[in-house]
């Protein structure tokens, strides 16, 4: 089974992944946590993307899709994207790069939230610096206030989740989904989730989804 889940910073695209990958024993490609990772680390790559991350800005196509190249060509498993494609030069070099190992994307899941909802999100988000698990305030709370329920550490705002940056970060993505948002909606395998509602109510709208499109059994 292969994903990709498209919608804007804050969308709660990355919870909804890990659970669809929890789910269904998929592997969750975050380009957002490969780019912040290979910063993190320092390398070449790291080096490249840095200034455009801590702006708002969107990586250039022929690094990204180099990047999640890499990535995604060795993969054995089933997977979802989430992030990635975020043009539409990217989403065709992902269908040349599945196509060309004959395992095309199965599902497109496009998160639509409202603004209002979308900035508060965005003001109650905290990150583990370690292992980058997400967190919120309201609605995914670490058990003990601060820390990391898996390693204990102290937890992060990002430095892209700045007011500043997060504007900048909402508006690029506005002006660069709506060709990507058209080309894949000409397609059989597009569905809209609303994900305006609490985690739990957005998670049974995208696993029952991914079960009727996929026609897998439900759970007794
Ligand atoms: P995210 O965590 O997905 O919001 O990504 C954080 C930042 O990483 C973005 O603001 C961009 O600078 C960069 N980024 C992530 N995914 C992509 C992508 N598919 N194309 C270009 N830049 C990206």
């Amino acid at each position: 089974m292969r994903l990709a889940l498209l919608g804007p910073p804050g969308a709660g695209k990355g919870t909804q992944a890990s659970r669809i990958c929890n789910v269904f024993n998929l592997l969750h490609l975050s380009s957002g946590d490969i780019l912040r990772a290979e910063k993190m680390a320092g390398t070449l790559i790291g080096r490249k993307v840095r200034d455009f991350i801590d702006n708002g800005l969107l990586v250039p196509d022929d690094l990204m899709i180099g990047i999640m190249r890499e990535k995604i060509l060795p993969l054995k498993q089933g997977f979802v994207l989430d992030g990635f494609p975020r043009t539409l030069p990217q989403a065709e070099a992902l269908k040349d790069m599945l196509d060309g190992i004959y395992k095309p994307l199965g599902l497109v899941l496009n998160f639509v939230v409202d603004a209002e909802i979308l900035a508060r999100r965005f003001e109650g988000r905290r990150v583990c610096p370690v292992c980058l698990t997400v967190y919120h305030l309201d609605t995914v709370p670490p058990k003990v206030p601060g820390k990391c329920d898996n390693d204990g550490c102290e937890q992060v705002v990002r430095p892209d989740d700045s007011p500043e940056v997060v504007r900048k970060r909402i508006q690029t993505y506005q002006e660069s989904m709506a060709p990507l948002i058209a080309y894949y909606a000409q397609q059989g395998n597009f569905k809209t989730i609303n994900a305006s509602g609490n985690p739990d109510e957005v998670t049974k709208q995208v696993l029952e989804k991914v079960r009727r499109h996929f026609e897998l059994d439900w759970p007794q």
